[in-house]
Order: C-alpha cells, then sequence, then structure tokens
C-alpha cells in the first residue's frame, strides 16, 4: 500500500512515521522544505492536561505520553526536556521595584512578575518543533518512507468518483492507494478538489536568541500592555540547544499561496524586539539567531480535522491543529496510521474531529495572498 501525504510539516511527518512503523510505503509530497512553515517556526511546547476539558484532551494526552515515548526509542535528538512553566506579567516599564522573585527567574527584568506555577516537569515538556519533524521524517525513511519535493497541484481522479488514484504534483500524475491532505493553512488549497470545511492561516511572530546556559529550563507565559495600550502575551522558551524562543504579535495578514513567501509584517519584528528587551536583560543582550512569521491552521470550530474526506473511501484530511499541533502530531499520526490501515482508531476517538461535522468550504471564495 502506497499512501501519498500532503504536506511535509510535523503532522505529515507524524503520519509517515506511523505509517512506516506498519509496513505501509508513505511518501511525503512538500512544496518548500520539511518543516519550512509553522512546524519549523513555532514554540514547540507541549502539555498533558491543558486541554482537558475539551474535545482534545485524549489527543493531547496520549500525544504527551507519545513524545515521551519517541525521545526514549526513536536514536535521534530534538532537544525534548520536561521543564517548569510560570506565568505572570510585565509591569509598566520603570514601575515599582518587583517584590521577591524565585532566583529561578533572576534572568528576567525587574518589571516582570512572576506570579504562578502553571506546570510542572511532571505536566509540561517541549521540543525543537522543526528538528522534532526532521527526525520523525528521518526514522520514517529508516523504515521506507519517502520525501518528494514538488508542489501538489491537484488530485489525479479516475474512473470511479468515490476514489482518488493519486495526486497531480507540479501537474504530473503520482500514483497512490490513499491520500492525506497535511497542508495545514495550505489545506484550504484542497478545497478545490474534495469536499472540506476551510482551514484559515493566523498568522505570529517570533525571535530566536541565542542565549548560551544562561537561561534555566523554564517556559514563560506573561501578559503585558503596550505603551499604547495594546495587550500582548508573549510566551518564551528557553530550548536544551542554548536557544531561547520567543513568540507574539498575531495578525491576520492574508497566507501567500507560496510558503515561500511567508514573511513578518512590517515593523512587527522591530516591535518583538523591544519588547524582548524589556522582558530581560538576557534577550536585550544576545545575538538573535531567527526573525521569522508563521501561519497556524485553525477551522471554525477551533477543532482540527482528522478522519476520512466526506464521500471519498481513499482520502484524508489531517490539519487544523492551531495552537497544539506540535503536542498533537504523535497521537495524530498514530490515529492516522490506524484509520488508513485498518479502517478505525484506536487509541483515540477522532469522532470530534471528523470533517463531516462542519459545512464544506465554497471555493469559489478562495482568496490567498498572491493567487
Ligand atoms: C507562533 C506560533 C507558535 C506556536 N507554538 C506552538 C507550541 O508551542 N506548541 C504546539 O503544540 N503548537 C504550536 N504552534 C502550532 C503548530 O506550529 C502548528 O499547529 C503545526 O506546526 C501545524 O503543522 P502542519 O504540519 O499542520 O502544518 P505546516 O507546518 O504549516 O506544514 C504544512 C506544509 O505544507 C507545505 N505545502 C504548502 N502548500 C503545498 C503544496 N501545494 N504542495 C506541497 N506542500 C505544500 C508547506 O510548505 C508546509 O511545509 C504554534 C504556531 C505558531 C504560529
Amino acid at each position: 500500500m502506497r499512501v501519498l501525504i500532503c504536506g511535509g510539516g510535523v503532522i505529515g511527518a507524524a503520519i509517515a512515521y506511523f505509517l512506516s512503523r506498519r509496513g505501509v510505503e508513505a511518501v511525503v509530497i512538500e512544496r518548500t522544505g520539511l518543516a519550512c512553515a509553522a512546524s519549523g517556526k513555532s514554540g514547540g511546547f507541549l502539555a498533558l492536561d491543558w486541554c482537558d476539558g475539551t474535545p482534545l484532551a485524549p489527543l493531547a494526552r496520549r500525544s504527551f505520553a507519545l513524545h515521551d515515548e519517541l525521545a526514549r526509542t526513536v536514536d535521534d535528538a530534538w532537544g525534548y526536556r520536561r521543564l517548569t512553566t510560570y506565568g505572570g506579567f510585565a509591569e509598566a516599564a520603570g514601575a515599582a521595584p518587583a517584590a521577591r522573585r524565585d532566583g529561578d527567574v533572576a534572568w528576567l527584568s525587574a518589571d516582570v512578575q512572576v506570579t504562578r506555577r502553571l506546570g510542572s516537569a511532571q505536566t509540561t515538556a517541549q521540543v525543537d518543533p522543526g528538528a522534532f519533524t526532521a527526525a520523525l521524517m528521518r526514522a520514517a525513511e529508516a523504515h521506507g518512507a519517502t520525501l518528494r519535493r514538488g508542489q501538489v497541484t491537484g488530485l489525479l481522479r479516475g474512473a470511479q468518483a468515490a476514489r482518488v488514484d493519486g495526486v497531480m504534483v507540479d501537474d504530473a500524475p503520482v500514483p497512490g492507494d490513499a491520500v492525506v491532505i497535511a497542508l495545514g493553512p495550505w489545506s484550504i488549497l484542497a478545497t478545490q478538489w474534495l469536499t472540506l470545511p476551510a482551514v484559515f492561516g493566523l498568522k505570529g511572530h517570533s525571535l530566536v536568541f541565542e542565549t548560551g546556559a544562561q537561561v534555566p529550563a523554564q517556559a514563560l507565559f506573561l501578559d503585558l500592555q503596550e505603551a499604547d495600550g495594546t495587550a500582548l502575551a508573549p510566551e518564551l522558551f528557553p530550548r536544551a540547544d542554548g536557544t531561547t524562543y520567543v513568540c507574539a504579535i498575531s495578525s491576520e495578514a492574508p497566507l501567500p499561496l507560496d510558503p515561500a513567501a511567508v514573511a513578518p509584517d512590517a515593523g512587527a519584528i522591530e516591535r518583538l524586539e523591544a519588547i524582548c528587551g524589556r522582558l530581560s536583560p538576557v534577550l536585550g543582550q544576545a545575538p538573535i539567531r531567527a526573525r521569522q512569521a508563521c501561519y497556524r491552521p485553525v477551522t471554525r470550530d477551533g477543532l482540527p480535522l482528522i478522519g476520512r474526506v466526506p464521500g471519498i473511501a481513499n482520502a484524508y484530511v489531517a490539519t487544523g491543529h492551531s495552537v497544539w499541533g506540535i503536542l498533537n502530531a504523535p497521537a495524530t499520526g498514530e490515529a492516522m496510521a490506524d484509520l488508513i490501515t485498518t479502517g478505525a482508531a484506536v487509541a483515540v476517538d477522532l469522532r470530534p474531529f471528523d470533517p463531516a461535522r462542519l459545512r464544506p468550504f465554497d471555493p469559489a471564495r478562495l482568496r490567498l495572498g498572491e493567487r
């Protein structure tokens, strides 16, 4: 059996990994570069129980366990580690001296108040998401999967209306026994070829600092007000490789058709650099390795689309993971591999994520940045 997976983000790589472990030939088709989009530019923060009370809880809990298992069983490294997670806020610059603070957070400026612990090493962890995606793909390749560079431009349709015969890559046919749409926010393109709900892209900006060993293993979720009153919620993730990732500043800038054309909004990076300098003198002085933007895939009800495409026996979709795509990639990959090979997911009930729950998107309304 040959499964064509459209999109080389963390979701496509995870599906390829779990399919290849079941002896299925998986082909990942990626237009620009493995993990070139959100899967290489996101925070990589993982939480066991932050989705509790929502339909995502079983997927998140299974994924958190699988992240740990993968880190122990796959012979590769992607900066997986458990960490303590704190919440707090940044006072207006120059406000009263900070109250007594845990010595661990001494790398933050005096304006930052750490007010609560949000997670422990039992409940929160992190990965370098680009390294994780690459390692999953390498492990899949070791079990027979392939990564193919090319732009998915359509589907290969045969005589049977209720089946697909493969995909068109750069307008040439590539046959396969099953097709998975895992194009992140670009999954909206598949509404031209299949009956699927809308997937939108929400843009976020981030910086990666070279902080060395000066910053302890702790994640921070802060609230902050800019001088003009704008409320922001920067997230700070020091990583095992001596870098610190910071993201904030969302925007509704339209998604470009070409993933390589994604770039930060004018002024957003300068704004983020100023915020980081205010949050920590360490960040204010550290060299910056990356100034970047990416789009997270979101659906109308905030839940991912994971399952069979309505009306087509051998077409599947796995996207719309929003802010939890790195966390939820392993259980998504595992469930998709089960669904494709046996007809049903075992570890997680996929019914809340059934693509048929949402009304289909009308492709005539499709507007991308440079279409
Ligand atoms: C700022 C930010 C911070 C985040 N932090 C976290 C976090 O801490 N923890 C967490 O769990 N999640 C986080 N997320 C969410 C997470 O990054 C995403 O949910 C996840 O990366 C989505 O993965 P994906 O594989 O679905 O999509 P993508 O990573 O977008 O991959 C889609 C791929 O499809 C390719 N593609 C597009 N068009 C075509 C085509 N026509 N043919 C072939 N290939 C094509 C693209 O090049 C791309 O590589 C964050 C997101 C953002 C934006």
